[in-house]
């Protein structure tokens, strides 16, 4: 009947998935089935992934924001791991990111997979130095490109593959200084691949094969941007945007392949940059949804890079970018905590739904309305309950309680909101 979503849909097919994300995004079905054909909207929902809740990531539909995790040769707890799984589907992440490269990758991913409503990426080069214990240069083209089938079968939805750093864009970042060089683990890895065998990158050069792969399982691709800015220094550089232009050829060749693709992007930029940034990806990409890393938009934040990303997250977004990854305040120091990971992720959705009003994404400013009539009405539970995250607003409450229980102990009984909704229906105050 079908291969992929995007096969689906050019042929006039609604599948069950395009049914569930319809009526998420309060959309028709016929109207989300227009643009997974165009691909300015994937679903990415592998056959073998049964506890998928499907999710649409494109034009027009709610900004969704991805978790990164995994077992890293420094921190292998795989129960630790686990529970940050546990938690991230708790606060309802869209997707999941298992970064996993060492130990048992296989089995953590496929205990993901099992368990995971949210989809989930993988990067499949960080697998493949630990799966095959040998040293980088000495892995082959082929079995590159056996993990790529590999993570497919084990059920994984997306994959970031980073095809766009081929011998020529090497060349023009070699000639073109950079502050920061590269900061893409992937890329970095590629391009030490390419420069210590003297070979093309083999996701490039066997490109057509890694698209069979990803049609057989319906794996979205997720275009890497090995090139992205490690600092504001390097952003929309010459290797930044040639790295861009081989993505938007290597997109239409997907399509060719009925195989659904999103493009990843920057990194670090400065604000005045980004809208502009949003632009050429969607130009140069036709259309493609756009996957941002950040943008963290000050260099000088370590520690807070959360809050750095959720300003450049919010401005991508509200200018076209579809899909956020969150940043936690770890970023650039340690694997993340539990903690870490709940701020990051917070800081996201914040982005993500700060970015939905701006573009008149339908119910998000229903959301703000009713959460105000709350702060109207001093109806503290339902404040709560409405908030992004309830359990911090409740604990503030309840750590400095105030004399009059419908105020808080900011202004007591100066309390605004309280006065004026007195005074308003004729009834007296005192604020003594
Ligand atoms: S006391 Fe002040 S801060 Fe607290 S709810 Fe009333 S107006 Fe707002």
């Amino acid at each position: 009947m079908y291969t992929t979503q995007m096969d689906a849909a050019r042929k006039g097919i609604i599948t069950d998935e395009m049914k569930i994300v319809a009526k998420k995004e309060r959309k028709s079905e016929q109207e989300i089935m227009g643009l997974i054909a165009e691909g300015k909207v994937i679903i990415p929902a592998n056959k073998n992934h049964k506890s998928l809740d499907a999710e649409g990531i494109g034009e027009g539909l709610r900004t969704k924001i991805n978790v990164n995790l995994g077992i890293s040769k420094d921190c292998c707890d795989f129960d630790i791991e686990m529970s940050k799984v546990k938690k991230a589907i708790e606060l309802k992440v869209e997707a999941i990111m298992d970064l996993s490269s060492y130990g048992k990758t296989q089995e953590f991913r496929r205990q993901l997979v099992n368990v995971s409503p949210a989809m989930i990426g993988t990067v499949p080069v960080y697998d493949a130095v630990g799966f095959y214990d040998k040293e980088l240069k000495d892995i082959t083209a082929k079995e590159f490109l056996d993990v790529v089938e590999k993570h497919a079968d084990d059920g994984v939805d997306f994959m970031t593959i980073h095809a766009g750093i081929n011998k020529e864009t090497a060349r023009r970042f070699k000639e073109n200084k950079r502050l920061t060089n590269i900061v893409s683990r992937g890329g970095s890895l590629m391009f030490a691949w390419m420069e210590l065998t003297g070979n093309e990158n083999p996701f490039y050069e066997y490109y057509n094969e890694v698209l069979e792969i990803l049609a057989k399982y319906d794996v979205a691709i997720s275009l890497g941007d090995a090139l992205r800015p490690g600092s504001i220094n390097d952003s929309t550089d010459a290797s930044q945007i040639e790295e861009l232009i081989v993505l938007g050829e290597l997109t239409k060749k997907a399509w060719e392949k009925n195989v659904q693709v999103m493009i990843e992007g920057p990194g670090h930029m400065a604000i005045n940059e980004i809208a502009a940034n949003m632009v050429l990806e969607k130009r140069l990409c036709h259309g493609a949804p756009f996957y941002v890393l950040g943008p963290i938009v000050t260099d000088v934040a370590p520690g807070y890079d959360h809050i750095t990303s959720a300003i450049g997250g919010a401005i991508a977004a509200a200018n076209g970018a579809d899909f956020l990854c969150y940043v936690t305040p770890a970023e650039h120091l340690r694997l993340p905590d539990l903690d870490d990971m709940k701020e990051g992720i917070i800081a996201s959705k914040i982005a993500a739904h700060a970015a939905d009003i701006a573009k008149g994404i339908k119910g998000a400013r229903e959301w703000d309305y009713e959460m105000s009539e709350a702060r109207k009405n001093l109806d503290w539970n339902k404040m709560f309950d409405l908030a992004i995250d309830s359990e911090k607003p409740r604990k503030y409450r309840e750590s400095s309680m105030p004399e009059d229980e419908d105020t808080c102990t900011m202004c007591g009984k100066m309390c605004a909101v309280r006065n004026t909704n007195k005074v308003l229906k004729g009834e007296s105050i005192s604020i003594l």
